[in-house]
């Protein structure tokens, strides 16, 4: 057996690297780990933490306003966005330190550097101009914002990573797409007082969702004054002599504003990684193409989360890598499951879901059950305001088993969390059913519905 280094060398310091590197060092294996940003990743440094807290931000003015129906006085209010800035650099600045001592805790070996593949065993640590060698290598260097290369212009606008960071907070914005992080950054703007645009190129926004979650969403943020343009798309940025910008759009209208987000996707960071010289293939968009354990064609080269471009979210990179160590080092192969992965959108409304959308259940089952409930939740009555709640569960009628479960309003992500170990477990109706409601609370509504609201048949919903 050769004399390697490392047991494991892993590149990419996200939430998929140094889990997989933690647990692997704390198994006993030498394990050495490189990253030449920050650790933590894109979900700790420019992803989902930095998000909620700006989320968390932009609420205040709802909690404000909502205030004076249960009593308070709230004085004049004001927003300081390099307060905000600041405060979330220092608990990024935490977070990714701790990520660092965990791997070095367990007793890996962390490098602030970019590390490139030699070969099949060999990891090139470019600040350090050195080769290593180890057993088995892990990519897991994520990915990045589509820089939408084709569209004239695009160097003027901003991508998600840039949105962190803004010098100062822009008046106005214009965001493309119609995913995650154009919906929740249209709403973290607006809430934060800047005219927001939102341009789609499809029908209705967040395409992958269930579609009166997505239609109760688009009247809710539009009601809160978020402008929503679908079938909408950009053919030009300019930039104007006022430093402002101007998007054309289809049909020539022009949007102006001081600053245009692009949100349309992430690619695979694979260029120039060495994956070529290592003999590693990959697929059309560059994702690094794995079997179902995480292995690349090379035997000793695996890859986990975003740059395989399977499922982009933190928990499954996270996933991805503990079934790795399982398979690579405890002589237990598992494949990563990723079948009904729970999900939120942070938008506001919250939109929290698993499993089957109707339509897509439509697809798959003859006969399908929909139970659905709006009202309005308990905290809005006092406050006046109009927001309804969403809650919709679709089930097969023949085996009366739920195959989604779906929440729009406070807290969706916090319930579409537990409603996935119900429908991870194979739940039935009946179980939903024969299980005691919590009073008073809006996450009753998943156990009181007790009649179909609708049939649908063969993928047609029934009147
Ligand atoms: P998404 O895949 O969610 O959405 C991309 C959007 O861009 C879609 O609406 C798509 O339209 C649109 N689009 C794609 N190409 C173009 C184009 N050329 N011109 C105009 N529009 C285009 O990607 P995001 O960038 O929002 O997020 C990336 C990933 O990050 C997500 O897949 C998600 O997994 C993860 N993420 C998760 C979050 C969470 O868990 N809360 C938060 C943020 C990100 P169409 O629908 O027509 O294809």
């Amino acid at each position: 057996m050769p004399n390697y280094d490392y047991d494991l060398f892993v590149i990419g310091g996200g939430s998929g690297g140094v889990r997989a590197a933690r647990v692997s060092a704390a198994l006993g294996k030498r394990v050495a780990i490189a990253e030449e940003y920050r650790y933590g990743g894109t979900c700790v440094i420019r992803g989902c933490v930095p998000k909620k807290l700006f989320v968390y931000a932009s609420q205040f003015p709802e909690h404000f306003a909502d205030a004076a129906g249960y009593g308070w006085t709230v004085p004049e209010t004001s927003f300081d966005w390099p307060t905000l800035i600041a405060n979330k650099d220092r608990e990024i600045g935490r977070l990714s330190g701790l990520y660092q001592k965990g791997v070095e805790g367990a007793g890996g070996e962390a490098f602030h550097s970019r590390a490139t593949l030699v070969d099949a065993h060999t990891v090139r640590i470019e600040s350090e101009n050195r080769t290593v060698t180890a057993e088995h290598i892990l990519v897991a260097t994520g990915g990045r914002p589509n820089p939408h290369a084709a569209l004239p212009g695009h160097e003027h606008c901003i991508f998600s990573n840039e949105a962190f960071d803004l010098p100062e907070l822009p008046k106005s914005i214009v965001i493309a797409g119609g995913g995650y992080i154009a919906v929740e950054f249209a709403n973290i703007f607006h809430g934060l007082g800047v005219d927001t645009t939102l341009v789609y190129r499809g029908k209705e926004i967040l395409q992958r969702f269930d579609i009166d979650l997505r239609h109760r969403l688009h009247e809710e943020m539009a009601a809160k004054g978020v402008r929503i343009r679908c079938h909408t798309m950009f053919e030009e940025i300019e930039k104007r002599s006022d430093g402002r910008l101007a998007a054309i759009v289809n049909g020539g209208e022009v949007l102006v504003a001081d600053q245009i987000l692009l949100a349309i996707g992430r690619i695979p960071n694979t260029e120039n990684l060495g994956l070529e010289t290592a003999g590693v293939k990959t697929g059309v968009k560059g994702e690094i193409l794995v079997d179902s354990y995480s292995r690349t064609n090379v035997e000793s080269i695996w890859a986990i989360g975003d740059v395989t471009d399977r499922v982009q979210l933190t928990p499954v990179a996270i996933h991805e890598a503990m079934c790795f160590v399982e398979t690579a080092f405890k002589d237990n192969p598992t494949e990563p499951d990723h079948d009904c992965i729970a999900t939120a959108v942070f938008s506001q409304p919250e939109l929290g879901t698993v499993g089957l959308s109707e339509d897509e259940a439509g697809r798959r089952f003859a006969n399908v059950e929909v139970y659905s409930a709006s009202f309005r939740p308990m905290r809005h009555t006092l406050s006046g305001r109009q927001e309804r709640m969403l809650t919709k569960l679709v089930v097969d009628a023949d085996s009366r088993l739920v195959l989604g479960a779906h929440i729009l309003g406070p807290d969706a992500g916090e319930m579409a969390q537990l409603l996935g170990i119900a429908l991870k477990a194979g739940l039935t109706k009946d179980d939903f059913d024969r299980t005691m409601a919590v009073h008073p609370t809006a996450a009753e509504e998943i156990v009181t519905m007790y009649k179909p609201t609708y049939l649908v048949k063969d993928g047609v919903r029934q009147a």
